[in-house]
């Protein structure tokens, strides 16, 4: 992660701390050097997200003070139910608001419960602790009232940052939930114009659509490729891929993609893969992984596996489902984003079976042998979602490994000897 001189009058200018801002991007690069530039046989691609990672707090957050500079305001948020079309088309920029990082978590702790989920410690930590500039660009803030975890939270988060917009959320799947969540879109849909002091118009929310569109396109069309055997891009490499998308400018990275992907469509034709042919191959399904969350696929493909795919917010359920741009006026624009969104299937939802059932199409489609089930601890709605999700498929004969962990090293050890008794199962 770049360091680099030049960028710490722009880091001061955004009132981070500069002491704990670069003991952070130190441990994190070294962290990325041992997980990621470690592995083998990588695509060429990747050299594109190795770089966008390197600047991930330097000239990416250039781009953003640059993009403020010329008028355009920036818009964090923290879940794939937060429309960036929206944002897009105000002229806005989205960024996904890092939470993966075991940081100032005894700060956090003065506001919140210990057994509070490490993704909502870490946000906390790392605005207390002044180290993250994507949260120090932001204009506005966007938080949904998803699990209780986060709404509680929310309610002191928001006296942490500028400006702060609440957005509710249903949690069933009914014609109520539906109307919730559009009523949600409008209400958002006028804060932004606030914030941006422009009207949303159905030709920039057409063209904004088409834009998110393409991305999860190009993302779908990568997950796909992972189907082959032997895999041609790790699970780990893919996973970053997605983190990525959460950063960094959306037409920028969907040509990335594309063209990594037109190079795994080369790799898949000659057979060549990240892994021997026959590998143990593994679907990771439940909670996100923010950047630099990597503790478990990196146990796993290290132990001889290969992830084929996530069943997650940053993977498969914040990238499928494409929104239909047809449509006159902004509401009826609106309308279909809320067909969209209202599909994403998070354990928020009670009940929740389209969850499990696409866990099945999944594992299908990309041929994986065994799921692991992947929750952070205190994570209630996941944790709950696990033990079904397991003795479901345990009881159709698919092997299911449930882990509960957090953002800490110290079960590394206990959890490499479970995956690895996992990965003996499937190769038995
Ligand atoms: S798991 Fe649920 S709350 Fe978390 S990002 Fe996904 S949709 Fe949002
Ligand atoms: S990981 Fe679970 S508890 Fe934590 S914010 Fe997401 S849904 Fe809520």
């Amino acid at each position: 992660m770049s360091t680099n001189s030049d960028y710490h009058s722009m880091w001061a200018n955004l009132g981070l701390d500069l002491a704990k801002h670069d003991a952070l991007l130190g441990a994190l690069g070294q962290l990325y050097q041992q997980t990621f530039l470690a592995q083998r046989d990588r695509p060429a691609g990747m050299a594109y997200f190795d770089f966008v990672m390197s600047e991930v707090h330097g000239l990416r957050i250039k781009e953003l003070v640059d993009a403020r500079a010329a008028g355009r305001k920036v818009v964090g948020s923290f879940c794939v139910y937060v429309p960036e079309e929206l944002i897009l088309a105000l002229d806005g920029v989205s960024v996904g608001l890092c939470a993966g990082a075991e940081f100032g978590f005894d700060a956090a702790e003065q506001y919140l419960p210990r057994t509070t989920c490490a993704l909502i410690k870490s946000f906390f930590g790392f605005a207390l602790e002044k180290v993250c500039p994507y949260l120090a660009a932001c204009d506005l803030v966007v938080g949904e009232a998803t699990c209780d975890g986060k709404k509680k939270a929310y309610e002191t988060f928001a006296g942490l940052v500028g400006r702060f917009h609440a957005m509710d959320m249903p949690q069933h799947h009914s014609p109520e939930g539906r109307a919730l969540l559009k009523a949600e879109f409008l209400k958002l849909a006028g804060e932004l114009e606030e914030v941006t002091g422009r009207r949303l118009e159905p030709a920039r929310l057409r063209a904004a659509i088409a834009t998110v569109n393409a991305r999860r396109a190009a993302l779908a069309r990568l997950a796909r490729l992972r189907a082959a055997d032997p895999a041609p891009i790790s699970g780990l490499d893919a996973l970053l891929v997605n983190q990525v998308a959460f950063y960094d400018d959306p037409v920028r990275f969907t040509k990335a993609v594309t063209d990594m992907c037109d190079e795994l469509e080369r790799r898949v034709a000659s057979g060549e893969g990240v892994a021997p042919k026959g590998a143990p191959r593994i679907l990771l399904s439940g909670c996100p992984m923010a950047v630099p969350n990597w503790k478990v696929p990196a146990l796993v493909e290290q132990a001889g596996a290969v992830i084929v795919g996530e069943e997650s917010c940053v993977g498969e359920r914040g990238a499928r489902n494409l929104v239909d741009a047809t449509g006159e006026t902004v509401e009826e624009l609106i309308d279909r984003l809320v067909d969209r969104y209202f599909q994403i299937d998070c354990a928020i939802y009670t009940p929740n079976p389209e969850r499990l059932d696409h866990v099945r199409v999944m594992r299908h489609d990309l041929r994986a042998d065994g799921i692991i089930h992947y929750a952070l601890q205190f994570c209630t709605p996941y944790q709950m979602e696990a033990i079904g999700v397991e003795r479901q498929l345990e009881a159709e004969a698919v092997p299911v490994l449930r882990i509960e962990t957090d953002y800490g090293a110290e079960d590394a050890g206990q959890l490499r000897t479970r995956i690895e008794a996992f990965i003996e199962r499937l190769r038995g």
